[in-house]
């Protein structure tokens, strides 16, 4: 299923340009060129994440941002133009998730937009010890072991494999993987997450089969399958 996003923003050229750099990184969009109308596609389009202008015709941001939170669960991240610390404390207040100002790149958007997702998803207190099969790792204590015998880590090879477990059985984009593991954007032609990936198989496979194991998407992604 892709993530619905309502893109409210009545200068159409951004709002087109927008949606096209969002349905390119595989979401689904719907544009609203003012408030009212954004509130009227709220709510039957039930979108997952709400981009929102704050000066718009018929109805500002704010008043939107307000009305949207007595039917929607939506994340909600404003795009504005004013910076003033003023205005991203009124946003936060009113609801929005998260605040961004022009200019963006689309990249720093979409970025944006996966960890308001992620916040959604995240349990608000992740289980502290992750087991699967022969495999547990303790969040807390730091440790990992496999058959019962531990596992030395490095600080990211462990926030990759807790990463990777706690989304057993899904492919995680490597982008995504990057970036809750580095809490920032993939850089371009980065090897690290790859050789970081190699060198976690490694450890776990040196302890002998079977080995949990960590599916390769050659150039997509990885996903833990246990
Ligand atoms: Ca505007």
């Amino acid at each position: 299923m892709k993530t619905k996003v309502l893109i409210v923003e009545d200068e159409s050229d951004i709002a087109r340009a927008l949606s096209y750099e969002f349905e390119k990184e595989g979401f689904l969009t719907r544009l609203a060129f003012d408030g009212e109308s954004a509130l009227t596609e709220s709510r039957g389009w039930q979108p997952d994440v709400i981009l929102l202008d704050l000066i718009l015709p018929k109805l500002d941001g704010f008043s939107v941002c307000r009305a949207l939170r007595n039917h929607s669960n939506a994340g909600i991240i404003m795009l504005t133009a004013r910076t003033s610390e003023v205005d991203r404390v009124v946003g936060l207040e009113l609801g929005a998730d998260d605040y961004v100002c022009k200019p963006f790149s689309t990249r720093e958007l979409t970025s944006r937009v996966r960890a308001v997702l992620r916040r959604m998803q995240e349990p608000e207190y992740p289980p502290s010890c992750l087991v699967s099969g022969d495999l547990e790792l303790n969040a807390e204590c730091h440790t990992v072991a496999l058959r019962g015998r531990s596992i030395e880590l490095t600080v990211k090879e462990f926030d990759l494999l807790k990463t990777l477990m706690l989304n057993k059985g899904r492919l995680l984009a490597r982008e995504e993987l990057y970036e809750l593991v580095w809490r920032e954007p993939l850089p371009v032609d980065s090897r690290t997450l790859d050789t970081h990936l190699h060198t976690l198989r490694e450890k776990i496979e040196k302890q002998g089969p079977p080995a949990p194991r960590i599916i390769t998407a050659r150039g997509v992604g990885y996903r833990f399958d246990g």
